[in-house]
């Protein structure tokens, strides 16, 4: 009898705390956005207001166009983002090629990687098993990784990805890596690197870990930051192998 009032007293403590750690949550989502939102939206008020003042000719125009639509995709990356905290998709699964599907993200980030004029080297293994994913989603995973390699590597580095087969289960699992020629993960951040809000970017968000790490996990998977060295990181995405494919 005690003990099932315990354990009833206890599941009302979860429950409340629970709560109380979804509005904390929500309360730091909130002030982020609304700091994030401000810097992008004041920049195209700026851009907006040279083109009216300046009538500029042809180039300066496509110029300040550029910068607007980089604002304007800063900020399409932050609501994506915050409704991907708030409402989870749910996976539309199919059986997916991990080769095909890295082959799509890099060509989704290709300019972006020559702006800085990075290389990036695949490492292929020879026949991989497919994955039951949802690709819409992966590709997200592989953008924020590939997205925090860019960002740490100093231009002219170098970023490669690997795949690999390993057998941690019956069937396998499907490995893929991401190195980059970094500085190495921030000392600050190296215990907290999957919590949300967790960022040592002026302009980043700290999200894009978390999320990546959720849908890993949504897929029975994992992501974890395999090394860190002062000579870039490695991070490590495993999964499930699908049985006969
Ligand atoms: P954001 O990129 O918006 O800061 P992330 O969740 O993607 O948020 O990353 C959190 C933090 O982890 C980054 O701010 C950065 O300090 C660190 N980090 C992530 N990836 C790398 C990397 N490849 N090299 C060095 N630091 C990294
Ligand atoms: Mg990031």
């Amino acid at each position: 009898m005690e003990l099932s009032r315990a354990r009833a007293e206890l599941d009302r403590i979860r429950v409340h705390l629970e709560d109380r750690e979804r509005l904390t949550a929500l309360g730091r989502l909130t002030a982020t956005i609304a700091h994030e939102v401000r810097n992008p939206l004041t920049a195209m008020k700026m851009w907006l207001h040279m083109i009216r003042v300046a009538r500029p000719d042809a180039a300066g125009l496509d110029h300040k166009c550029t910068m607007l639509s980089q604002e304007i995709c800063r900020l399409e990356r932050l609501v994506g983002e915050v409704l991907e905290v708030a409402r989870p998709a749910s996976l539309q699964r199919a059986p997916l090629q991990m080769p095909r599907l890295l082959d799509r993200t890099l060509d989704l980030m290709a300019p972006r990687m020559r702006e800085k004029e990075l290389r990036v080297c695949r490492r292929d293994a020879v026949t991989l098993p497919a994955v039951h994913g949802d690709s819409a989603q992966l590709v997200q995973v592989f953008l924020n990784l590939l997205d925090n390699a860019r960002e740490a590597t100093p231009r002219g580095g170098e970023i490669s990805i690997q795949e690999s087969l390993e057998q941690a289960s019956e069937h396998g699992e499907v490995v893929v890596r991401v190195r980059d020629t970094g500085p190495g993960m921030p000392e600050r951040v190296r215990g907290r690197l999957f919590e949300p809000f967790v960022t040592t970017k002026a302009d980043g968000t700290g999200l894009g870990l978390y999320i990546a790490a959720g849908i890993t996990a949504r897929h029975g998977g994992r992501l974890e930051l395999e090394r860190s060295t002062d000579g870039g990181c490695v991070f490590a995405v495993s999964l499930p192998a699908m049985a006969g494919a």
